[in-house]
């Protein structure tokens, strides 16, 4: 068994989309990044590749390559998923924190779990996203970003 744990921040842009777990949340405002800017996979991703001490999705998918410009981070986890069975390993289960003020992402909650399942071949019974706001404390609380915990074993 491997434990790995990840986190990750954007910024949060008017126009933009706000993508979670590679799902759309309908807002008038949406995570930055030179990818979709999915916070949540992003934070999975670097949870895997610690597991591993493979690094980080920095040095894989570096933002300075314009391949990766508007990439899908579902391709992505895709991508690191298979270095995480290529390496012997497969998920025994990940938990997602996100946390931002607004909008309530709820409603939205089983379909990222699914989504992310679905994308790594696991039961949805493995994944776990969850969502909390800081109580209008800090960067989440003022609006101003978003953030992602991810923790995950590899077995
Ligand atoms: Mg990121």
């Amino acid at each position: 068994m491997r434990i790995g744990f990840g986190y990750d921040v954007h910024r949060l842009k008017e126009g933009r989309k706000l993508i979670l777990c590679g799902v759309e949340v309908p807002c008038e405002f949406g995570a930055d990044g030179h990818s979709d800017a999915d916070v949540a996979l992003h934070a999975l991703m670097d949870a895997m590749l610690g597991a591993l001490a493979l690094g980080d999705i920095g040095q894989h998918f570096p933002d300075s390559d314009e391949q990766y410009r508007g990439v899908q981070s579902t391709v992505l986890l895709k991508k690191v998923y298979e270095l995480v069975t290529q390496n012997g390993y497969t998920l025994n289960n990940a938990d997602i924190t996100i946390v931002l003020q607004s909008p309530k992402i709820a409603p939205f909650i089983n379909t990222m779990r699914s989504l992310t399942a679905q994308v790594l071949g696991v039961g949805i019974e493995d994944i776990s996203v969850k969502a909390t706001t800081e109580e209008g404390l800090g960067f989440t609380g003022g609006g101003a970003g978003i953030a992602a915990y991810a923790v995950t074993l590899l077995k």
